[in-house]
């Protein structure tokens, strides 16, 4: 797409990131006109949503000397939003159904996301501006503009000189691990949720799960390694002191909270278009279902209403053809 004729003057700008938020930029910068590097250290876009069954040689990746894997995504996992409000405004996240490899899910695998962000990266042609196999690794002001160091397939490669530096990284790849007195005496093996990949290592083990939200609640993962393991405990801060309840699902200590508050208060500021309500009420209804019934909430649903509603407005803005046939049926 030829970038849009605008007053705003022509600048050199660095993405650092070929992941969802790295497209994103790029795509927006080179329409506005300024001419975009992008780079990217792994051998294709999608970020976080390129699986490798590899983990980190560090299980909890304290270790700096170890080797950095940078995806999360564990092999079975699904997305924890539908699908319609994953997408990019003007590029639905719709089921591809000229293509019978492609996952039409409204929850869809992670190997369908990123598919998606694939053909966003083609569609507008972005690889033409990414080089891969290339890492930042130093970003420093140089006379009001930015002196940007890379290294490509290991090899430094001269400092080059950018007007503006948009840093999309990516911010899971560095895990948080929790203080915990007395971990250290813990006899068996400690694992990050940034690197769980398959429930095998966890066969006939006693397995305690330290953290209740996005990670350590999703019941994916949980029933794959209770499948294999002895037994499978949640240590949850939200739940009353002393008690030990055998539970068949970890619900009782879920809040959920308007994010579109805040996103409304980012687009406003930016001058952009405020988050559509049907995306807003697609995720808020997503995580009560995630609460109310977190076994099943991705293949069982009472929402195909907001369902209608992004489907017209995709109608009307004219990113779709035609309407996918999966969606009335599937939901309950
Ligand atoms: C396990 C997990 C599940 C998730 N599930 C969902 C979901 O279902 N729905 C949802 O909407 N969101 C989900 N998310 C949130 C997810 O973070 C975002 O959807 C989004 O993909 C983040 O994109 P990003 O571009 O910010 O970062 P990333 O996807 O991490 O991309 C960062 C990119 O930067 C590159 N990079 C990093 N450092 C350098 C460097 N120095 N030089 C060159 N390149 C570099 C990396 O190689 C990578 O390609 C999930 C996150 C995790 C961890």
């Amino acid at each position: 797409m030829a970038p849009a004729q605008n007053p705003i003057s022509s600048k050199q700008v660095a993405v650092i990131g070929a992941g969802a938020s790295g497209l994103i930029a790029a795509r927006e910068l080179h329409r506005e006109g300024h001419t975009v590097v992008v780079f990217e250290r792994e051998k294709q876009v999608g970020g976080l949503w390129i699986y490798s069954p590899k983990a980190e040689s560090d299980p909890l990746s304290l270790d700096p000397n170890r080797l950095i894997v940078h995806s999360s995504v564990y092999e079975s996992l699904r997305t924890n939003l539908p699908r319609e409000c994953m997408g990019f405004r003007d590029y639905p996240f719709v089921p591809r159904e000229d293509d019978l490899s492609r996952d039409s899910r409204r929850y869809p695998s992670h190997r369908e996301v990123l598919a998606y962000l694939q053909d966003f990266a083609r569609e507008f042609k972005i690889e033409e501006m990414v080089r891969f196999e290339t890492e930042v690794v130093r970003v420093e002001p140089v006379d009001g503009k930015w002196k940007v160091r890379s290294k490509t397939s290991g090899k430094l490669s001269n400092d080059e000189i950018f007007d503006a530096v948009v840093v999309c990284s990516g911010h899971y790849t560095e895990p948080y691990v929790a203080t915990i007195p007395g971990i250290n005496s813990w006899p068996g093996m400690q694992v990050h949720s940034h690197n769980y990949r398959v429930p095998g290592r966890f066969e006939n083990e006693v397995v305690v799960v330290i953290g209740n939200f996005a990670s350590g609640a999703d019941i994916r993962p949980l029933l794959d390694v209770a499948k294999v393991a002895k037994e499978v405990h949640i240590a949850s801060r939200g739940s009353e002191a002393n008690t030990c309840e055998k539970l068949s699902v970890p619900t009782n200590n879920l809040w959920i909270h308007s994010e579109s508050k805040y996103l409304d208060w980012v687009a406003e500021e930016s001058g952009c278009l405020l988050v559509e309500p049907w995306r807003v009420q697609q995720v808020e209804r997503g995580y009560k279902r995630l609460v109310s019934n977190p076994e099943n909430y991705r293949d069982e649903w009472d929402d195909n209403d907001l369902i209608e509603e992004a489907y017209e407005d995709f109608s009307r803005k004219r990113l779709i053809s035609s309407r996918p046939s999966y969606f009335p049926e599937s939901g309950r």
